[in-house]
């Protein structure tokens, strides 16, 4: 041991919410702060292997659906010019190199302490940070932040090792021909939609006859007909039960059930995108006695405060919302209450009416309740759902009509709006307002008494009958 500090604040996991937090507490109110992350770059899953990165690819996949409809508009494309997989891996990663440095720069600016290496906590207020094999310090802080993230896991399953998962798309040099993307959360949907966008052969294997289980019905069964029509495969009430290959660049054989018939399906890459669990293990939280579930996540109240005082957690290593945008409120506002004085004593993130957005394609958004979740809530007899199917006037020139569904749930007499999912060309830029107006308790007159702006899609939300 060489050394030994004491801060204020003592931040694990220099991610979206630990990054933010750790910048509130010492850039705006003034506390002596340490962050500590165990990788080489800062930024956690969001700017590594996350939402920079895959929307990077989403972008690159709408490119490539202006270049198929450009004919349609007049333009004299002749083919698909070829997509060049390696190249734009090559810009991204600079770009992504690029964010790494601008963090480190702003910790700098907002003087916070960074430690590169492992950190485990020795007591409720001292962590150890492993920098080396051989060097190791010891951190004492008065407040500690666990923001250590969440990784992807694979099934148990024989030759599971030969497939990929979320963080492995990103390291992809070349685009595959055929792949395999099993899990249907928005991770896996995604990621098929960039795949096929671009034009690999991709299959979806589900458990079920769903995607994105957990969204409206709207949403699934409209984007789920959507991607079956452009070609996208799906494998139904599916079980996998090994992946074969011969050498390490060949094809992956996939042996699974289908309804309980077996089948085998080979592929060029398998991607895993069956879930995530929290980064705990290595933490040694016992030492600190810090609660988890039977999952592994962080148990925090409403305060962000784990079973230990003086101690907190959120982001994915809480489980709840695993969002950038929700990791980086939770951190802001644990910093205003433990640093801000009195005026902040009571801040925290209210987890409702939280928007959110699936880059598929078309993408989709989606607020509040689903129309199931309402009903049970407020009474079947007390909801209320507007829902506008349309096709976008941009594909009134193409001769594929992309569909857009929109559904606003409403309850009560006054018809409050209390959910609203959409689904179609330009929903991911559409929501953030309407979200607003959700969090302001906006009701269906609300919504009406907002003029249109026509010609768009949104303008459908504002006229449902
Ligand atoms: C493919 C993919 C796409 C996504 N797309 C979106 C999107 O479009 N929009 C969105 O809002 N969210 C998206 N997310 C989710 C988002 O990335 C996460 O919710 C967010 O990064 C969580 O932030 P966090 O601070 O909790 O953890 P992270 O950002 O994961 O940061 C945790 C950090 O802690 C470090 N760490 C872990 N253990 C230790 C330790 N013992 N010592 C030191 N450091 C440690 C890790 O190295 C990591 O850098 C996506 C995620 C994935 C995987």
């Amino acid at each position: 041991m060489s050394s030994k500090k004491v801060y204020d604040y003592l931040v694990i996991g220099g991610g979206s919410g630990g990054l933010a937090s750790a910048r509130r507490a010492s850039g705006i109110h003034g506390a002596s702060v340490a962050l500590v992350e165990a990788q080489h770059r800062l930024g956690g899953t969001c700017v590594n292997v996350g939402c920079v990165p895959k929307k990077v690819m989403w972008n690159a996949a709408s490119v490539a659906e202006a270049l198929r409809d450009a004919k349609s508009y007049g333009y004299a494309v002749q083919e698909t010019p070829r997509f060049d997989w390696h190249m734009i891996k090559e810009k991204r990663d600079a770009y992504v190199k690029r964010l790494n440095g601008i963090y480190e720069r702003n910790l700098g600016n907002d003087k916070v302490e960074h430690f590169q290496g492992w950190a485990s906590f020795v007591n409720e207020n001292t962590v150890r940070v492993q920098k080396s094999e051989t060097e190791a310090i010891e951190v004492q802080a008065k407040n500690i932040l666990i923001a250590t993230g969440s990784h992807p896991v694979a099934p148990s399953i024989p030759g599971a090792e030969h497939a990929i998962n979320s963080d492995g798309f990103f390291d992809l040099e070349q685009q595959p021909k055929r792949v395999a993307v099993v899990g249907t959360g928005y991770i896996g949907v995604e990621l098929a939609g960039i795949f096929h966008t671009l034009g690999t052969e991709t299959t979806i294997f589900s458990r079920t006859e769903h995607i994105l289980r957990h969204f409206d019905p709207i949403i699934r069964d409209t984007l789920l007909k959507e991607m079956q029509s452009t070609g996208v495969n799906f494998a139904f009430h599916t079980k996998i039960n090994a992946l074969k290959r011969e050498t390490s660049d060949g094809p992956i054989s996939i042996e699974y059930e289908s309804n309980g018939t077996p089948e085998t399906l080979e592929v060029d890459c398998v991607l895993w995108a069956t879930g995530r669990v929290p980064n705990v293990k290595g933490l040694n939280l016992e030492a600190a006695k810090i609660k988890t579930d039977e999952k592994g996540y962080i148990v925090v109240d409403h305060f962000q405060n784990t079973s230990t005082s003086g101690v907190y957690a959120l982001g994915d290593a809480c489980g709840n919302y695993e969002l950038t945008p929700v990791a980086i409120a939770a951190g802001r506002r644990l910093s205003d209450r433990l640093f801000g004085g009195a005026q902040f004593s009571q801040a925290r993130l209210d987890y409702e009416n939280i928007p959110t957005v699936v880059f598929s394609h078309p993408t989709a958004g989606t607020i509040g309740l689903t129309e199931d979740q309402a009903r049970e809530k407020y009474g079947t007899e007390n909801v209320k759902t507007y829902v506008s199917k349309f096709t976008n006037m941009y594909f009134a020139m193409l001769e594929h009509k992309e569909p857009t569904a929109y559904k606003l749930v409403v309850t009560g007499p006054e018809e409050k709006v209390v959910g609203v999912h959409l689904l179609g060309r330009g929903s991911d830029e559409i929501l953030q307002g309407f979200g607003v107006a959700v969090r302001m308790g906006a009701t269906k007159a609300d919504f009406d008494n907002c003029v249109a702006i026509h010609p768009t899609a949104a303008e459908e939300l504002v006229t449902m009958r």
